[in-house]
């Protein structure tokens, strides 16, 4: 298990991170990770809720369920003009959909960010919100390149003297290992009626 956001890393002021900067990459099958070893980041998360504020968050149904869970509504966590999305193309099944999370009245940010800058379903946000900075390519269906989130609006991955690149790629891995278990549990649940 691999844990981000607690490290005592020491940020030195060096060049801005580009965005699509490559992490490295890991294999889903064996569980392996492939630092980029040219270069050192460390990220620790500064909870100024701005990614929350501008990014848009796709949801899968299998999101949408777990968030309807917790007493909220369908029209209440999707976004009143959400598309279905593209779907991604390693995807596990051809039906599942996506669609934007819901955002306040007349603003850009997530309707979960409370005014103190928390997540209101912190324990069942979507992926995009549990790995932002950072975002998935997949290679193949099993090797996945992990890359700075094109918006590159994080400043708090940075280059680092305390490189954190392993824990990084780990924590993607398991966390997006997760979310792949967790579709694969909804499909087997409903199948492909939804
Ligand atoms: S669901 Fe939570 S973490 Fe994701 S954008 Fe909304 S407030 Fe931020």
């Amino acid at each position: 298990m691999y844990y981000l956001y607690k490290s005592n890393a020491v940020h030195k002021e060096l060049p801005v991170i580009e965005a699509g900067l490559i992490v490295g990459e890991f294999d889903l099958g064996t569980k392996e990770i492939f630092p980029n070893e040219s270069i050192s980041l460390s990220f620790v998360c500064s909870n100024t809720g701005q990614c929350c504020s501008v990014l848009q968050i796709p949801i899968s149904d299998k999101d949408i369920l777990k968030i309807e869970a917790q007493d909220y509504t369908l029209d209440q966590i999707v976004g009143i003009q959400s598309p279905v999305l593209k779907l991604p193309k390693y995807e596990i099944s051809g039906i599942e959909k996506y669609y934007w999370l819901k955002k306040k009245a007349f603003s850009k940010t997530c309707r979960f960010l409370s005014d103190d800058n928390r997540c209101e379903i912190y324990e069942f946000r979507p992926l995009g919100c549990r790995i932002f900075p950072f975002s998935i390519k997949h290679l193949t269906s099993e090797r996945v390149q992990i890359r700075i989130h094109p918006t590159n609006i994080c400043k708090s991955v940075k280059y680092s003297e305390e490189p954190q690149n392993e824990e990084i790629l780990g924590y993607v891995l398991d966390t997006y290992s997760k979310d792949l278990e967790e579709k694969v549990a909804y499909f087997s649940k409903f199948g492909d009626e939804i």
